[in-house]
């Protein structure tokens, strides 16, 4: 990472204001493993293990060679992956004496696990919700409500930042970037109020990297080993969670894999984006990252998968791609839509708009096998259940969910305004 104003590496000490001690400490190491305290792990084990199911019925219906596994993260209270890292985020702050969390929450997924998780370490949490999924999902706020957080719709009044997006914009429908913004503004300004980040950065990764962990002893019971490995792409702690460890082993001369991320076509970050250092957020707070990036002030249509919908990818998902170990894709939500329909009349289990995205590359690498004869094994991570978005599902069986075109002269604007950084 680098200071925007000086143009010099960020040290742990310049993120002291904005996060908890250890997270940092996390963010900056090079150790091989970070154990996991026991305090985290007796919360972990409420729904750790997750089950890592044989997709059998799927491929019966593909009439695929290919061996069709996926990891379930939707067994987690909030319904998603996220709660691995917010688990940890919440204990670490606690630890510290910090009273409250400020976050940012896209689809209302990372807002609702870290309520929960603040709720189980007695810390307050405050949540800013970007304004378009604040009112697609009312239900999502109203999670987060229970846990004890207050969830406001992004962008807000409460905030400099947020005042000043609705100067530019009243009917903003809001984007991570600028919900980002309104949150780090809170926490900096308060030295009992720390900020949490759901995806994009080194620890969170880290803290997801479980999932893959698991995936490895669990494919040895099944007396199998993935050839692909696939993932959903926002931030990039999904994908990195499932796929980090097994090219890991590759790195190690062991296994070959292929890993895939896949990413929605109206915000196609690794797929068409520029590989440079920029902004985490829209009001440029954050520390400059190198990373694929459609530009700090791009905001992504608002296209049903909330969690996506964000303008960079994690650094090392970034720099994981830049050094050939893994391979991008994209697709349009309608055959997402498809994908995830295919798969809850299969398997029984109805995937989040976010999941739905690894459905269908892992449908269509299933269907190549079938017309290659290959009996490949495929492992694709369920990243979250779509019990909380049912809407969009509601808009697809009534024939209202379309496709965006890729928001091309949008993301030429945004990417023009990338700031210079001498390397
Ligand atoms: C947030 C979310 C994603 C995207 O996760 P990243 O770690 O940011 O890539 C994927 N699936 C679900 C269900 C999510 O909630």
């Amino acid at each position: 990472m680098i200071h925007p104003g000086t143009g010099k590496p960020i040290v742990p000490d310049d993120l002291e204001p904005l996060f908890g001690h250890e997270l940092i400490k996390q963010e900056f190491s090079t150790d091989r493993w970070i154990e996991i305290p026991e305090e985290v792990r007796q919360i972990l084990a409420q729904w750790r293990c997750t089950p890592l199911y044989r997709a059998r019925r799927l491929e019966e219906a593909l009439d695929t060679p290919a061996k069709i596994f996926y990891k379930y993260e939707g067994v987690s209270p909030s319904g998603s992956h996220k709660t691995n890292s917010a688990i940890a985020q919440a204990y670490y702050n606690m630890k510290q004496g910090v009273k409250k969390i400020t976050t940012e929450t896209g689809a209302g997924q990372w807002g609702s696990a870290l309520s929960m998780a603040c709720s189980q370490f007695g810390l307050e949490c405050v949540v800013y919700m970007v304004k378009c999924s604040f009112k697609q999902k009312p239900y999502r706020r109203a999670l987060m409500e229970t846990f004890g957080a207050q969830c406001i719709a992004s962008p807000s009044d409460t905030t400099e930042a947020g005042r000043a997006l609705l100067a530019s914009n009243p009917d903003s429908t809001g984007s991570l970037g600028m919900a980002i913004s309104e949150a780090v503004e809170i926490a900096a300004r308060n030295e009992d109020t720390k900020y949490c980040l759901g995806s994009v950065l080194n620890h969170v990764c880290v803290h997801q990297s479980v999932i893959g962990q698991e995936c490895i002893t669990q494919m040895e019971l099944a007396d199998a080993y993935p050839d692909i490995v696939i993932g959903c792409c926002g931030g990039g702690s999904n994908f990195a969670g499932i796929a980090f460890p097994f090219i890991g082993r590759m790195l190690q001369g062991k296994e070959k894999i292929r890993a895939i991320g896949v990413e929605p076509s109206a915000c196609p970050t690794l797929t068409k984006g520029t590989f440079a250092y920029d902004f985490g957020d829209t009001s440029h707070f954050t520390p400059l990252m190198k990373m694929f990036t459609l530009g700090s002030t791009f905001v992504p249509p608002g296209f049903h998968s909330g969690g996506l919908r964000y303008h960079g990818m994690a650094p090392m998902v970034s720099h994981t791609m830049a050094l050939g170990l893994m391979e991008a894709t994209s697709f349009h939500q309608l055959d997402t839509f498809k994908a995830g329909v295919a798969f809850a009349k299969a398997e029984g289990i109805v995937p989040a708009p976010e999941s739905t995205h690894a459905v269908a590359a892992t449908i269509k690498e299933a269907l190549r096998c079938k017309e290659e004869g290959k009996s490949e094994t495929i492992l694709f991570n369920l990243s979250g259940h779509g019990h909380f978005d049912m809407q969009a599902y509601i808009d697809y069986h009534d024939g209202l969910v379309r496709d965006y075109v890729y928001p091309e002269n949008e993301i030429a604007m945004a990417l023009a305004g990338l700031p210079s950084v001498a390397e």
